[in-house]
């Protein structure tokens, strides 16, 4: 009997060192992907979306990554919304680089949004003004009006995303 509670300390020993030695083996490897994953993502953005409040938000790649192995074994990270510890990458942000021309205006502010998409507004009128006037037989000006029409119209989808993640970010925060 005692025999046997030996060979069983034993045999728990031994495996608590086979378990010891599997997990430092698996820290290891991970610290080596980790690395690697960290450059892979670098310059991305992820949206990160939330199951405790609904809602969801942009997250720099590398930084989530470093929240996602910070939060340990899980896959969840804290929302930046509601702080909870249920949100996770639901997808990615196409790499949308700010259009031309909105240099100008604040696009961190709603108030900066709204004043671009009233300058926005007053070209996108005067274009269509002079696209109402131009000769029909001018069909170079009439398709670089429409040109030009065509990136008032990427600004505006620009702006409109800007406003709502904006508009979101500051409902999330109350
Ligand atoms: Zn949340």
């Amino acid at each position: 009997m005692e025999h046997n509670a030996k060979k069983k300390v034993i045999l728990a020993g031994a495996l608590i060192v086979v378990a010891v030695g599997i997990g430092t083996y698996q820290v290891m490897q991970s610290r080596v992907s980790q690395a690697e994953i960290r450059d892979s993502v670098r310059g991305q953005t992820y949206i990160v979306c939330c199951e405790a409040c609904d809602k969801q938000f942009d997250m720099d790649a590398v930084a989530y990554m470093d929240a996602i192995y910070a939060a340990g074994t899980g896959n969840y990270i804290t929302c930046q919304l509601c702080s909870a510890n249920n949100a996770w990458k639901c997808g990615d942000r196409a790499v949308d680089p700010t259009p031309e021309g909105l240099d100008q205006f604040d696009l961190t502010s709603l108030a900066g949004i709204e004043d671009a998409k009233r300058s926005l507004n007053a070209d996108y009128a005067d274009l269509q003004d002079e696209l109402r006037r131009v000769a029909p037989s001018d069909q170079a000006r009439i398709d670089e009006l429409k040109q030009k029409i065509k990136e008032l119209d990427r600004r505006r989808a620009y702006l409109d995303d800007r406003w709502d993640e904006e508009a979101m970010k500051q409902a999330g925060g109350r």
